[in-house]
């Protein structure tokens, strides 16, 4: 009997959420990436037979882990942790590790079936991974932080290695949390190896992989703008989020000429009309990630700001948007709000922070927007050059190393007009994305038989 899940977009993505009860993440990710593939596949029957998209939208596996780590008052606290290794096709397993209470198996899962193709994306050899825990890191002590991480890392350790399955960084996991878990993975095994990305300087670490997620998106936007004759000098610019992507976005518009007039946390968002300023971008890195203070502390400090509580930033007028703090926080209606106040280009620096209806909304417009799986590529992109130092045991200068990251978010984007050019003048970057990342995968899954 012939299969038939993959026939038509409907009755695979029926097939996916009865296979993935209760996980709308993920079946919201494969959704948006299934409704550029399957027209791509029509005239491609070798990718329906060999089932290439059902294959990459079922992660190779899920491991998943009780963590158990004793606060400061003696009580003993059960987290669950998980990694998700996608695919490993093009290359090792490659993905953050988010501590957040909202993580779950659903939200993991979407992220590394994203990783899948954004990875593909910067033309590195890496596969797809994402990992995490429900653990919430606000208001711990240092030391119940360490205690977390090693303990994490005491069950993750035998999932994972230079070869096999390289995590690095993201929500709540910062060059402190790496330290932690690289510490204890190094003690467990003896082996001093480029097991994890996001290291310190002093111990295997890449310079700009800091700034390189944020840098990587306002590069891309900066392409996107080119292709219309423009460029970011005196453009105004709304950012969601105040943690290492947003603040280096933030960073790189006003190196561009940009003014940047918000940010925000889940708390609300500040509104500064006379602009974000590297002093002040340089008084929030201290005050969100040194001192774990909240954005609505920036009023005080600088008064001409206001601060809206509970509010996202987008009513806020400008000419380019960045959502850089987490998922599904730019709607559909937010969407219609920033075209109707003359937003022209969208760059996600967070993953999947716009939700389908806003997606549909932005391609309906035919702005020029661009799905964090091209525009955030670069952190994960000097992750992987950070791999290539490790394995040759080297260090590359800082000069180097900003080229690299932007000819390869120029190679992202040139990838995405290859496939999205829909002509008249309007790029899909979605589309192009999708399927260059899938392309990509599914060819050398393609090369290695049913397995
Ligand atoms: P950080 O932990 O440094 O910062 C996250 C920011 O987002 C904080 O300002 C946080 O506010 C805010 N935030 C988190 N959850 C919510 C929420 N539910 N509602 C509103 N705001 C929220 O993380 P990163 O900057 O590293 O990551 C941000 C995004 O970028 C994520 O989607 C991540 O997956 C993605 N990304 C990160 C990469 C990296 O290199 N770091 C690489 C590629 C993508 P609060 O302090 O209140 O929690």
């Amino acid at each position: 009997m012939a299969v038939t899940d993959h026939v038509d977009l409907n009755g695979f993505m029926e097939g996916v959420k009865k296979r993935n009860p209760y996980q709308p993440e993920f079946v919201q990710a494969v959704q948006e990436v299934a409704e550029d593939i399957f027209e791509f596949m029509q005239d491609k029957e070798e990718y329906h037979s060999q089932q290439i998209l059902r294959r990459i939208a079922e992660p190779d596996r899920v491991v998943s882990f009780r963590v158990c780590w004793e606060d400061d008052a003696g009580n003993i606290r059960v987290q669950r942790g998980w990694r998700v290794q996608n695919n490993n096709a093009i290359g090792p397993y490659k993905g953050g590790i988010r501590f957040h209470p909202s993580v779950t198996e659903s939200v993991l899962k979407f992220l590394a079936f994203e990783q899948t193709f954004k990875n593909a994306l910067t033309g590195l050899p890496m596969g797809g991974g994402k990992g995490g825990s429900n653990f919430n890191p606000k208001g711990k002590s240092v030391r119940e932080i360490m205690r977390f991480c090693q303990s994490f890392m005491t069950e993750l350790y035998r999932h994972i290695g230079a070869d096999i399955d390289v995590p690095a960084g993201d929500i709540g996991v910062g060059g402190r949390e790496i330290g932690f878990m690289f510490g204890q993975y190094k003690r467990i095994t003896n082996n001093f190896t480029g097991v994890l990305t996001g290291k310190g300087l002093e111990w295997g670490g890449s310079l700009i992989r800091t700034e390189a997620t944020g840098y990587g998106a306002v590069y891309f936007l900066a392409n996107m703008l080119a292709t219309k004759g423009e460029d970011l000098t005196g453009k105004t610019a709304v950012i969601s989020g105040s943690g290492n992507v947003a603040t280096h976005a933030a960073e790189k518009i006003v190196q561009l000429g940009g003014k940047v007039l918000t940010l925000s946390d889940s708390g609300g968002f500040i509104h500064d009309p006379d602009g974000i300023t590297q002093d002040k971008i340089d008084w929030v890195k201290t005050h969100k990630t040194h001192r774990r203070g909240r954005i609505e502390e920036y009023v005080e400090a600088f008064p001409g700001a206001t601060f809206h509580a509970g509010k996202t930033p987008w009513g806020v007028p400008c000419d380019v948007a960045l959502p850089c703090a987490t998922q599904n926080e730019l709607l559909g209606e937010d969407a219609k709000t920033l075209v109707a106040n003359g937003c022209r280009a969208v760059s996600e620096g967070a993953n999947m922070p716009t939700d389908l209806d806003g997606v549909h909304t932005f391609k309906h417009h035919k702005i020029l927007y661009a799905p964090g799986k091209a525009s955030n590529a670069g952190g994960v992109a000097v992750s992987g050059l950070e791999m290539s130092q490790n394995s040759e045991r080297r260090s590359w200068k800082e000069e180097e190393l900003q080229q690299m990251l932007k000819d390869i978010m120029s190679g992202i984007h040139n990838s995405c007009i290859k496939y999205g050019d829909q002509g008249g003048g309007y790029i899909d970057y979605v589309k192009g994305a999708n399927i260059a990342g899938f392309k990509k995968v599914a060819d050398a899954m393609l090369a290695f038989g049913v397995v």
